[in-house]
């Protein structure tokens, strides 16, 4: 099987969130942050956008990285232009492909939609540049229309597909059919750019690859237009647990990555946030804490230093005698039976009231009063 690799598009579609916007010094930092980690092609910007887009990918391109650096176009000259000048060697041209696309965007003239793609395409490749053609709404695009604009994309000169759930309205079983069916009839890798309206984004991703998608856009944290997009962290860990497919990527640092991208757009992330959330090792409920004390895989997925996360056993509403005595243990705090209790139902009612969990001072101070 050929590798898989991530093209990540936080510079990108995740900036294209609303109410997202980088400045200079986060997208280098984020830039050299993927870089770092392993993440073998980055989608940097839109240089048709203007001087300060320019700048920034002129300045990433710059840098040097190790890392495959791509720009997104239209199939439009004047975009691949742009790029060039940013110093771009790869770039990405995105036509529509859906009915509803095509309609909103050309007037439903999808024969001006290919004309441009090949104008822009061999363009591009007079240039000497890679090439990856994108099908905006791949997902609600007629099937036999899609293949045929792919088949003559790959005649022209492409050098890979991207297959775009613009609009995130598949499930994983009907990517799978459809992404088959491509990579069957293409000689160029396909990758897949799913959005996460459904909750379905890394599943899709997955089951592109299950498919057959040799490359996959994410995003970290999952930013993205709308829902957003798959997310770099999740995609990154299920391949390698779930589909035993490991990218080569240094997952001990998803962690701070998803810090410093989370920073950067100005959004904490919910708690509960698959992988990188600041639950997804805390242990609060007696059951569970006590399960993970005796063996962590009885309710972790994996180690949580394999992120760059630490476990942490937490004292509140759902915690039980064990739990509370293990963590007071820890500060040196033996009780005998009816003290735990005590403190356990003072701890009860004060998360109750305060609905959440308790820090460790609060706890160490109610012992002190209940002492
Ligand atoms: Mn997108």
């Amino acid at each position: 099987m050929n590798q898989v690799v991530i093209n990540d598009t936080t510079l990108r579609d995740g900036e294209q969130a609303a109410g997202v916007a980088f400045n200079l010094e986060e997208k280098i930092a984020i830039a050299k942050f993927l870089d770092a980690i392993g993440v073998p092609e980055i989608e940097i910007g839109i240089a048709a956008m203007g001087a300060a887009e320019q700048q920034a990918i002129a300045t990433i391109v710059d840098l040097n990285l190790q890392a495959h650096l791509l720009g997104w176009n239209r199939a439009v000259i004047s975009d691949i232009q742009a790029s060039i000048a940013c110093g771009l060697k790869r770039v990405h041209i995105s036509i529509p492909v859906s009915a509803i696309q095509i309609g909103a965007k050309f007037q439903g003239n999808w024969q001006l939609v290919l004309q441009k793609l090949q104008d822009s395409l061999n363009f591009a490749l007079d240039q000497g540049l890679f090439v990856s053609v994108g099908g905006e709404d791949s997902s609600r695009a007629d099937e036999q229309f899609l293949l045929d604009t792919v088949l003559a994309a790959q005649e022209w000169g492409a050098s890979r597909f991207r297959f775009c759930d613009t609009v995130g309205i598949l499930d994983p079983f009907t990517t799978h059919d459809k992404v088959k069916k491509l990579v069957t009839s293409l000689s160029i890798p396909v990758e897949m750019h799913t959005h996460n309206d459904f909750g379905l984004a890394t599943a899709n991703a997955l089951a592109g690859i299950k498919a057959g998608a040799l490359s996959v856009n994410t995003t970290v944290n999952g930013l993205g237009e709308r829902a957003g997009n798959a997310a770099l962290e999740e995609v990154v860990m299920a391949l390698k647990h779930l589909s035993k497919i490991d990218l080569g990527i240094d997952t001990r640092r998803l962690l701070e990555i998803s810090q410093l991208v989370a920073t950067a757009s100005g959004y904490n992330l919910p708690p509960w946030k698959a992988i990188v959330g600041e639950n997804t090792f805390a242990h609060e409920s007696g059951i569970h804490a006590h399960g993970v004390m005796q063996n962590p895989h009885t309710y972790e997925p994996f180690a949580p230093e394999e992120i760059g996360q630490e476990r942490r056993l937490v004292v509140g509403k759902h915690s039980g005698r064990h739990l509370l005595s293990n963590v007071l243990q820890q500060h040196g705090i033996i009780l005998n039976s009816e003290e735990t209790q005590s403190v356990l139902n003072a701890v009860r009612q004060e998360s109750t009231q305060k609905k959440r969990s308790l820090t460790t001072q609060e706890l160490l101070s109610l012992v002190g009063v209940k002492q």
